[in-house]
């Protein structure tokens, strides 16, 4: 086994013996083909952004989705219907309450968040039919693809829910009489049904977490699912309204946006970082898995995944903020020499974003930057830029360009450039000592 497979497998392994034995909480059985699940059932499953897979215990064991299928139905219709018109229809508000609580906005009958059920629903019903593709066919093929693999629907979970789901029907009743509907959701709550029969495994969850952490591209097959913004709406309602009634506390605690569902399975995703998966089928009182909560919540403790906990790392994106005299192979003579100490100078690594752009301009002020002379800014170390450090590093330089200040860059990839330019706005060498001695040539003093 090599290294990570090892690190992050005993890390799965270590938590499934721990919690293998919790043996309190109930199997649901107000859908009773759930109750004959097997109680002692333990799956965990962690899919990185690169795609590479970790399990321990039955995560390859096939169980029914339920409600974990709620944000990616609610996805689907975000994508096919855009957020102003899905939230004309439901809400993105937490309801503090259990999954089948009729939670209808006073006045309007809007559903309060598309994780409880009523909203669920409502989600479901907004999936349109298409020419050949019914509403169903679409969502089986939308989770398919979440997933990574062709998912099918376990028939005997689907009849034994129809033939006791009247707790839903009634909400889909109550939910029609209260306002002009584009849809019918009545109609749709057997397709809801039929939504939360899909079988998955607790690997499949995995990878359905990691794409919406992968912002929406499934980190598997490569396959765009839904489009970025939606992934980030859909992880934002987990994070306030994924737990039902325990949300506030599960973000507290654990800090991962998140969806239970009542057959036991349970996702948790860490943007950019992994998609996380239990199956236990044991529930606690909010209708969680209590193995898969307690071994989330530990891997969360453990590998500092709060999102709230983010320590930034001071001086991991600038490694120097100086004047060009202050360099090494600074050529001898007083006139060269203050021509040099003119130059502010100021390096980077890594990938730099909107956090790393302002330590980056920051420190090129320190140097100097801020008063007089010229400004050389060495990104030869940086990894990466997005649009928005592109952006801030690019007007910061403008600015100091329009103060009628030499500027230049080491960018020997040019990165600095716009997708498509040829030749930068701003002078640019492949090397540090290149942009140096451009900037010290033409320096005033
Ligand atoms: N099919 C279940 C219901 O609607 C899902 C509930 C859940 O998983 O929380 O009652």
């Amino acid at each position: 086994m090599s290294a990570a497979t090892g690190a992050v497998t005993d890390a799965l392994r270590e938590l499934h013996t721990r919690y293998a034995g919790a043996d309190e909480g109930e199997l649901a059985d107000y859908i009773p083909e759930l109750a004959l699940a097997d109680p002692g059932a333990f799956g965990l499953a962690l899919i990185s952004m690169d795609g590479h897979r970790y399990s321990a215990g039955d995560a390859g064991v096939p169980f029914t989705v339920q409600s974990v299928s709620k944000p990616f139905v609610y996805a689907l219709a975000l994508s096919l219907l855009g957020l102003d018109e899905v939230s004309r229809w439901v809400n993105a508000e937490p309801s503090g309450e259990a999954f089948n609580a009729i939670s209808l906005e006073r006045g309007t009958g809007r559903p309060a968040n598309a994780m409880v059920n009523a909203g669920a629903i409502v989600a479901t019903a907004l999936v349109p039919d298409a020419p050949g593709a019914p509403r169903f066919e679409r969502i089986l093929d939308c989770l398919s693809r979440f997933a990574g693999r062709k998912l099918d629907v376990d028939e005997e979970v689907y009849a034994s829910e129809a033939a006791t789901g009247d707790r839903n029907r009634a909400l889909a009743h109550l939910i029609r009489s209260t306002g002009p509907l584009p849809m019918d959701p009545v109609a749709a709550v057997e397709t809801y049904f039929r939504q939360c029969a899909v079988r998955v495994t607790a690997l499949d969850l995995a990878a359905m977490a990691a794409t919406l952490a992968h912002g929406g591209v499934n980190p598997l097959t490569g396959d765009r699912v839904v489009p970025e913004h939606v992934a980030a709406q859909v992880l934002a309602v987990m994070a306030t309204c994924g737990m039902y009634d325990a949300s506030g506390d599960w973000l507290l605690r654990v800090g991962l946006p998140a969806k239970s569902g009542v057959s036991g399975g349970l996702i948790a995703a860490g943007p950019a970082r992994f998609g996380l998966a239990a199956y236990s089928p044991l529930l606690d009182p909010t209708g969680t898995s209590v193995r898969g909560r307690l071994a989330i919540r530990t891997l969360s403790d453990r590998l500092g995944l709060h999102l709230m906990h983010n320590p930034a790392l001071a001086g991991a994106t600038v490694t120097l903020v100086t004047t060009a005299d202050e360099l090494p192979a600074v050529p001898a003579g007083e006139r060269e020499r203050a021509r040099r100490e003119r130059v502010a100078v100021a390096a980077a690594q890594g990938a730099l974003d909107f956090t790393a752009a302002e330590r980056v301009l920051y420190a090129l002020d320190e140097a100097g930057a801020g008063r007089t002379g010229a400004a050389v800014l060495d990104l030869v170390r940086v990894t990466d830029l997005d649009t928005v450090a592109r952006a801030m590093l690019r007007g910061g330089l403008a600015r100091l360009a329009a103060d009628g200040r030499r500027t230049a860059v080491a960018d020997p990839d040019g990165r600095l450039r716009e997708p498509g330019e040829k030749t930068g706005t701003v002078r640019s060498f492949t090397s540090r000592d290149e942009a140096v001695a451009w900037c010290a040539a033409t320096a005033s003093g």
